[in-house]
């Protein structure tokens, strides 16, 4: 490279040098009236030079404020990540009218636990209203609803007040909203998040159809991937082998039994099935459905695991609904009763069953 270079230099050069020989007369410059002359050759480089001088001088100059701005990002997120959140706001206060950056000012302000004034008429793109509406959760969910609406109000291609809010929505059982904003999730979904979003209006349906009993949702169901939730309605109403056998090779068999026994959805005529996947069904769950059977000494058989579950052994119904059989797999929260999405964390699909 330095050879090139050399070689375009010297050819550069004699170029000069052999211009500079023809062009040594002098040229008239007129101005008004004034005129001075000025020999060809310097009139030439001299205006080349200035040129190449004015833009070189003003992209220096750019780079080096854009240099100083990188590193100074840099520097706030390397503070803000290892906790010298003062100095990390020292230098990002000037940041602020960018809303990408509010969130980490709302996130300060609350480990400083202070209170955190932001404009919001000054945002435009529904970033500041989602992050404070995250804030909320779980202590006041209407404030973070309302937080949210106005973040889609704001900008309505923004996917993460979308899907808090498809969770909010469904966690209060406003199902028609809760699929509006889930079918809407799915046609902005990356791929590799498809079916996860997919599995999300399958439980959304399912919850329609335990409320309405209108079979039209059933048949959108058969082609969606399952839920927990949504194979334990499919499996109440037919097909419940297939359903068994998905679940099965899902991993969400006994959570799919669990819930078909909370909501009732447990025929008698399911037993010989259930009892050939035995071996895929834990203990603790067969206790919940030879309870729900009345079949107490098939339950009384059995060998529970979970200690709470040991201890209302046989102590009827009542102590047995009190257990906390479910835990969120997001926040790690023990439940009592199915939710198809975390009143904590507001996770869809999360509750997985805690077994021991
Ligand atoms: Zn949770």
């Amino acid at each position: 490279m330095g050879i090139i270079k050399t070689l375009i230099f010297l050819a550069f050069l004699i170029f000069a040098i052999a211009f500079t020989y023809y062009n040594l007369q002098d040229a008239e410059i007129k101005f008004y009236n004034y005129s001075f002359k000025i020999p060809v050759f310097i009139l030439v480089f001299t205006s080349f030079g200035l040129g190449l001088f004015f833009p070189v001088l003003y992209y220096t100059l750019r780079e080096n404020a854009l240099r100083k701005r990188e590193e100074q990002i840099y520097s706030f997120l390397s503070l803000f990540w290892r906790g010298y959140l003062g100095r990390a706001l020292s230098i990002f206060r000037r940041y602020l009218p960018r809303e990408e950056f509010v969130p980490f000012y709302i996130r300060i302000k609350r480990e400083f636990k202070e209170p955190i004034d932001i404009q919001l008429d000054l945002y435009r793109k529904g970033i500041v209203e989602t992050a404070l509406a995250e804030n909320k959760i779980p202590k006041d969910l209407d404030g973070a609803r309302i937080l949210l609406e106005n973040a889609l109000g704001k900008n309505y291609r923004n996917l993460k007040a979308k899907r808090l809010l498809r969770s909010l929505y469904l966690l209060k059982k406003n199902l028609d909203k809760a699929e509006e904003l889930q079918r809407e999730i799915l046609t902005e979904i990356e791929e590799e998040r498809r079916t996860c979003e997919q599995r999300a209006l399958s439980t959304i349906l399912a919850e329609k159809y335990l409320k309405e009993k209108d079979s039209v949702y059933l048949k959108e169901l058969w082609q969606l991937p399952i839920s927990k939730l949504s194979g334990a309605v499919l499996a109440s109403v037919e097909g419940a082998e297939s359903i068994f056998e998905a679940a099965s090779n899902l991993g969400i068999l006994n959570e799919v039994i669990k819930i078909m026994e909370e909501k009732n959805l447990l025929d008698p005529n399911l037993l010989s099935l259930i009892q050939s996947y035995r071996n895929h069904i834990h203990d603790d769950i067969l206790y919940y459905v030879y309870q729900r059977l009345n079949m107490q000494e098939q339950a009384n058989n059995l060998n529970i695991k979970n200690p709470d579950l040991k201890l209302v052994k046989g102590k009827g119904r009542k102590l047995l609904s009190l257990v906390r059989i479910w835990k969120c797999e997001e926040c790690g929260k023990e439940f009592k009763n199915f939710n198809s999405v975390c009143s904590n964390c507001l996770a869809v699909n999360s509750f997985k069953i805690n077994l021991n």
